[in-house]
């Protein structure tokens, strides 16, 4: 087992030993939030039809030749067409017919003029402005055509997505695409200290759970199915295993809380030999969470993270983060940094690599008050973890910084 990597080190490891799960196919709605891995064609003209972008009537350009309010041409209006509805037949030339916004076009028409510039009549109309040939006229096709690819793998599927794919007959509730998988993951949190927040009265010596009500939570913000790995908070090495193993035979991935530091109720050296896991690393230069252990069973990767809640969470998004992305080949749940200048200050040096959480918007990073890795708190409301080099002194006002945004 690797020991002692830094983050840049800890991560290629996770590259290398998570594989990439199948695609999936899914209908369209079932795969909402999900990136498509393969391309979409149409298998229609949109719009299906020429027609009008306005209120007016389609006519022939060279009929409005010299056309004004002093001089008016006067045309015959054969029809109405109304959206939804068809033109009766073709124009001649010396003949309008009036249309609606999102009407069909009559055969013959080359142009639409807006009813501002008529007297609006109803059995002929005064054109009051000249048009050139193909003004306000939208033809079939002016979105996209039958054959086009409309979206191309690689795409997600957001709304306007969706919409696309509606506007062109696919039916988001039948059709079936292919898609990025997106990853199970089994949240487990050990413990003997720890209760759910429904216990009342809190037993001495008992603490309220956190982690496994952030993880499943952070987890689903992010669009994965995660679900708790296990009924009860244990400290029993037998007991986790039998969880996590029960959990592998529906989760791709385990994330686990506590126990991996080197204390005597520190379990996780113990659990990940009762699974068979390949121990890839522990210890890695990072502060908080520095013993947090990358491991992989049956295939499958299993995160155990420092129970400290804001330890676990900083180290999920470090290192949970990239896994999952990896798991399912969507670069959105990656770590994303930014460039950020710093308002406040932090009067620790760092010796070692430091994440801290910060606020960040618009390139300024603020802090908030309470950095220990016990202290949960002040992390509402943050949005980044403030990313120290090694040997850093205090960081003050004004500093540039580095940011992994959450
Ligand atoms: P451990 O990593 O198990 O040594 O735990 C480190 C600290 O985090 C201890 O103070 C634990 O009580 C606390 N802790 C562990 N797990 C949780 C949890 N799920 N929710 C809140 N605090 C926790
Ligand atoms: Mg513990």
């Amino acid at each position: 087992m690797l020991t002692n990597l830094t983050v840049e080190e800890a991560l290629e490891q996770i590259d290398a030993h998570v594989s990439p799960l199948p695609e999936q196919t899914l209908t369209i709605a079932q795969a909402r939030g999900r990136v498509l891995a393969e391309d979409v064609i149409s298998p229609i003209d949109q719009p299906p039809f020429d027609r009008s972008p306005l209120d007016g009537y389609a006519l022939m350009a060279a009929d409005t030749a010299g056309a004004s309010r002093e001089t008016p041409v006067r045309l015959q209006v054969t029809g109405t067409v109304c959206a939804g509805g068809c033109p009766a037949g073709p124009l001649a030339s010396g003949q309008a017919v009036r249309v609606m916004t999102g009407g069909m076009l009559p055969a013959g028409a080359d142009c639409v003029i807006r009813q501002e510039a008529t007297d609006r009549g109803t059995e002929t109309v005064e054109i009051y402005e000249s048009l050139r040939d193909g003004a306000n006229y939208v033809r079939a096709g002016e979105d996209f055509r039958t054959g086009d690819v409309l979206l191309s793998a690689g795409t997600r599927l957001d709304a306007a997505a969706f919409a696309v794919l509606s506007s062109a007959g696919i039916d988001p509730e039948t059709e079936r695409v292919l898609v990025s998988p997106l990853p199970r993951v089994a949240v487990l949190c050990t413990g003997d200290e720890l209760v759910y927040p429904s216990v009342h009265p809190l037993p001495p010596g008992k603490i309220y759970d956190s982690n496994r009500t952030f993880l499943t939570h952070r987890l689903r913000e992010l669009g994965i199915q995660a679900e708790p790995g296990c009924e009860h908070f244990m400290d029993d090495p037998a007991l986790v295993a039998g969880s996590i193993r029960r959990a592998m035979e529906w989760a791709d991935a385990v994330i686990t809380t506590g126990g991996v530091s080197v204390g005597i109720k520190d379990i996780m050296h113990e659990v990940l030999p009762l699974l068979g896991a390949e121990q890839i690393f522990t210890r890695t230069k990072v502060k908080p969470g520095t013993p947090a252990i990358f491991a992989v069973a049956q295939g499958k990767p299993i995160l155990a993270l420092s129970g400290n809640p804001f330890a676990a969470a900083a180290t999920f998004e470090l290192f949970g983060r990239p896994m999952l992305a990896k798991l399912s080949g969507d670069p959105r749940l990656d770590v994303h940094r930014a460039t950020a200048v710093l308002r406040g200050s932090f009067s620790k040096t760092s010796p070692g690599r430091r994440y801290i959480r910060g606020c960040y918007a618009d390139g300024i990073v603020t802090l908030p008050a309470g950095h220990s890795s016990g202290q949960l708190r002040s992390m509402v409301g943050c949005n980044c973890l403030v990313d120290i080099p090694a040997g850093s002194g205090p960081l003050s006002d004004g500093q540039p910084v580095q940011v992994v945004l959450l």
